[in-house]
């Protein structure tokens, strides 16, 4: 039936019409909070790229969790960043490790918040990589025979180098499971796997399953591309690889089909749920996979995003508020049950929590 009989604008005629007609709705308990937490006391460094953003002492993360808790979010994820970095990632394991001690705190001084810790070693390794690396050499000497700095691999990564070094999988297998055994003890509810390593969820199942942690889920980063919308979060996870760059493991952001085939292994596994990162760029992807796999589906809102809408925001470019809210619910009805966001306070406030 069509014009006049029907009249689209009928229903959105009011405020409380389109709210009861509303498909997709958005809850503060969709909202997983990203915390960087970094040694000391009483510490807060601002993230540059990042405003509103920062590197967090225990203490002061604690309390960022406690006022997630209280505004209704019901997990905060946690990032760390180490004292020292070395080249087996030993802060990502051992006991006192930075998230360790931080998930220790938070699970102390909240009720029911649900501690996620992201599982990757990059933050933890000297280069920077999310693997154990192999060179012909060591990665400075390559670096210093290359006579180029870090930065000029991030943007231009040299082809000679790339055939020199070797992101090596099954090695680094070993460490991701150690990690997540080391990570269930310290409490954290739910192990997060970001370093698309190929069997780390198997893997850390197994380790998990063999330490006692049987009870402990995966939220597998299944399908995490290689992106330049992460590179604020690099200066705040101080996690940038010293020479080249992820694409021998990330996935290529062109590829859908592979995407459905990572999450597929990764269920196969044993990954309890899954992640697409980033969001927004890769809403086709949460749609396929939401159609596909029935498990509860999660996306990240990275930090690239959250620049973007914070610098627009500054220059009163944009309506900040609706611009966020607006985003969060479209990667919602893209089909995400899950939503890792830097907003998850401002958007909890929102939605009047
Ligand atoms: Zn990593």
């Amino acid at each position: 039936m069509g014009f006049p009989v029907t009249r689209m604008r009928r229903l959105r005629a009011s405020e409380r019409l389109r709210t009861l007609v509303r498909e997709t709705r958005l809850t503060h308990e969709a909202l997983v909070y990203p915390l960087f937490v970094c040694p000391g006391h009483g510490v807060r460094k601002e993230v540059r790229s990042m405003p509103g953003v920062a590197n967090l002492a225990i203490d002061l993360a604690v309390k960022e969790a406690q006022e997630a808790e209280s505004l209704g979010i019901p997990a905060v994820i946690l990032f760390g960043l180490p004292e020292k970095k070395d080249e087996i990632a030993s802060g990502a394991w051992i006991d006192e490790g930075i998230v360790q001690q931080a998930t220790r705190a938070i699970k102390r001084e909240t009720k029911q918040l649900l501690v996620v810790a992201d599982l990757c070693l990059c933050e933890y390794m000297s280069h920077g990589h999310c693997g154990v690396v192999r060179t012909a050499t060591n990665p400075e000497s390559l670096l210093a025979r290359s006579g180029k700095t870090p930065s000029d691999f991030a943007t231009a990564p040299g082809k000679a180098l790339q055939r020199e070094y070797e992101i090596v999988n099954d090695a680094t297998l070993e460490i991701l499971a150690k990690t997540a055994v080391s990570l269930a003890r310290a409490g954290v509810d739910i192990i997060a796997p970001s370093d698309m390593m190929d069997g780390r969820v198997g893997a850390i199942r197994a380790a998990l399953d063999r330490e006692g942690y049987s009870n402990t889920p995966i939220l597998s980063y299944a399908a995490k591309f290689a992106s330049a919308f992460y590179g604020p979060f690099r200066e705040a996870a101080d996690s940038a690889p010293q020479f080249g760059d992820r694409r021998s493991y990330q996935m290529d952001g062109a590829n859908l089909r592979e995407a459905m085939r990572e999450i597929e292994l990764d269920l196969e596994e044993g990954a309890d749920m899954i992640m697409v990162k980033p969001a927004l760029p890769y809403l086709d992807v949460i749609a396929a996979a939401r159609q596909r796999f029935d498990v509860p589906l999660a996306a990240y809102q990275v930090s690239g995003e959250y620049a973007m809408i914070q610098a627009a925001a500054q220059q009163n470019w944009v309506d900040r508020d609706r611009v966020v809210m607006e985003s969060l619910i479209a990667i919602k009805r893209a089909g995400a049950d899950i939503i890792l966001t830097y907003f998850a306070k401002d958007a909890a406030k929102m939605l009047g929590c």
